[in-house]
């Protein structure tokens, strides 16, 4: 297991620049602690990929870990994918400088692929939460640069057809995740859909991009929140980018300074997605 495994396997430990203090932080502390005790009798701690059993909750075991292609540094700072060298500056790559997204910067903490693929698809269709805290803590790490510029959490919306049938929104559980640890504001009711889209799997980057295009809006009672601000964008995964960048115009149209995009997983080979 290599370091960076191990560092992201611990408690997120905070570097005071994100968390904020408090005085009840050692008494809550002391409780979960003493919670997460009782829970290790009740119910015993397993792997959050395949349930087999480990030693502590929240965290996978060591096959599961390897099955996950953390995306590292030297990165595409507008795209967040990896780069072949690092030229020790702001690098942008070719498909951003041919292509530049709608988005100021987007990171994402791995590929979407191996365990990853498992974990999220567990968090969307099967109603498996379990997972929220390692999320949490992997998604403030991989979006460090973005939190120390951002001002608001907001998450990507469902449609209301969806959030009913789906019975919660895992952009806004991974929202709420990294605000809890961060101490930024979670503003989830900010964006909104204006219209029905099609689920966007199966279709081609131009047609996701048309499926999506205008479907967003910010709520009229929410632009004060937005207009001169830094948002945060939170997403589970991103294809091709077509609903964030949908997301990061209506932002911006309503005022927003910058819009950055931090998402568990990112496809990488857009090969996969045909245009
Ligand atoms: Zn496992």
């Amino acid at each position: 297991m290599t370091d960076y495994k191990q560092r992201h396997g611990q408690e997120h430990a905070g570097d005071g620049s994100l968390e904020r203090p408090s005085p009840w932080r050692a008494g809550h502390a002391w409780l979960a602690k003493a919670g997460r005790a009782c829970a290790d009798v009740i119910v015993p701690p397993v792997c959050l990929g395949c349930h087999t059993p480990v030693a502590a909750h929240d965290t996978l075991c060591p096959d599961c870990w390897r099955r996950i292609d953390f995306i590292r540094p030297p990165l595409c700072d507008r795209l967040g994918i990896p780069m072949p060298f690092d030229v020790g500056d702001r690098m942008i790559s070719a498909a951003a400088a041919a292509d530049p997204p709608d988005y100021d910067r987007a990171r994402a903490v791995a590929r979407y692929d191996g365990a990853m693929r498992d974990l999220v698809l567990a968090l969307k269709f099967h109603d498996q939460h379990q997972g929220r805290r390692l999320f949490g803590r992997w998604l403030t790490d991989a979006g460090r640069d973005l939190l120390a510029d951002a001002d608001i959490i907001v998450p990507v919306p469902l449609s209301r057809l969806r959030l009913i049938w789906r019975r919660f929104n895992q952009s806004a559980l991974l929202g709420q995740e990294v605000a809890r640890l961060t101490g930024l504001p979670f503003r989830p009711l900010t964006l909104v859909r204006t219209r029905r889209t099609r689920p966007q799997p199966g279709l081609s980057r131009r047609e996701r991009e048309a499926n999506v295009r205008g479907a967003f809006a910010v709520r009229a009672n929410r632009v004060t929140d937005v207009a001169g601000s830094a948002v945060l964008l939170i997403d589970d995964v991103v294809t091709t980018g077509a609903t964030v960048g949908a997301c990061a115009r209506a932002l911006k149209s309503a005022g927003a300074l910058r819009v950055d995009v931090l998402t568990l997983a990112l496809v990488t080979d857009h090969a996969l997605v045909a245009r």
